[in-house]
């Protein structure tokens, strides 16, 4: 299946933090979607690599992706070498995504950056027709992404662009909810983390208001693009008074 939009991040519940908006907005303009997670999130204080599982498939299914996967490497520990770009450039030949979303470029958790460097690599190589890489036993296509974006997640960081999600806000929040071990939870037998109080995650919901009030809507989310961003023609630009 070809993708419209891949997002790749480093622990499942990242996209649905960073970019769970522009995943649910373009999939009800009839887009095909999908999130691959590089790792399980064993090293998490709270929930097991299982039940992380189960409510990343639980989120995918409230956003509607199309595709959900897993590359399994290793938590806190991956690097950005051969064998793991590796791994990304097969993903992206197999659904050959015209735009690919990927991890802050720094932030708060170290792991964040490492995988969006290895992700940005990954993006141009699997456009090199002498990397061969195979699928099934089948050599496959060579894809270069048109776009790679880095979306906004702990620290704050100056988004180039922010796009509109106050219709999909609720389904947004409803899909970080459902990493119930994560995220808004009082379960007193798990540790407390820095992400598991109700305030964590309302300061997700005041960064995608703040991002909304930049552009005159009530919610949105932001992100980085080190290339210039072309438009056909001024009708995709929302014209409010900010
Ligand atoms: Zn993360």
């Amino acid at each position: 299946m070809k993708l419209d939009l891949l997002v790749f991040a480093v622990h499942p519940d990242d996209a649905e933090l960073s970019c769970g908006g522009i995943l649910a907005s373009e999939k009800a303009k009839g887009k095909n979607t999908g999130v691959i997670d590089l790792t399980r999130g064993e090293l998490g204080t709270r929930g097991t690599p299982e039940i992380r599982k189960q409510e990343a498939a639980a989120a995918a299914k409230i956003l509607q992706l199309d595709v959900r996967e897993n590359l399994e490497m290793p938590d806190g520990f991956f690097k950005n070498d051969e064998e793991n770009q590796r791994k990304v450039i097969s993903a992206i030949r197999k659904y050959q995504p015209e735009v690919i979303f990927c991890n802050a470029p720094e932030d708060r958790h170290p792991d964040h950056g490492r995988s969006a460097m290895l992700v940005e690599d990954a993006a141009f190589l699997a456009g090199l027709r002498k990397i061969e890489t195979s699928l099934n036993g089948t050599l496959q296509e060579v894809w270069r992404p048109k776009y790679v974006f880095n979306f906004i997640q702990d620290r704050y960081l100056t988004p180039n662009f922010v796009i509109d999600i106050s219709d999909v806000i609720d389904q947004k929040i409803e899909a970080i909810k459902a990493y119930s071990t994560q995220f808004n939870s009082i379960d007193l037998a798990e540790p407390q983390t820095y992400i598991s109080s109700p305030e964590f995650l309302e300061s997700i919901i005041y960064r995608s208001k703040m991002f909304g009030k930049m552009i005159g809507v009530n919610y949105a989310e932001g992100f980085i693009s080190k290339k210039m961003i072309g438009f056909n023609s001024f009708d995709a630009f929302i014209k409010l008074n900010t």
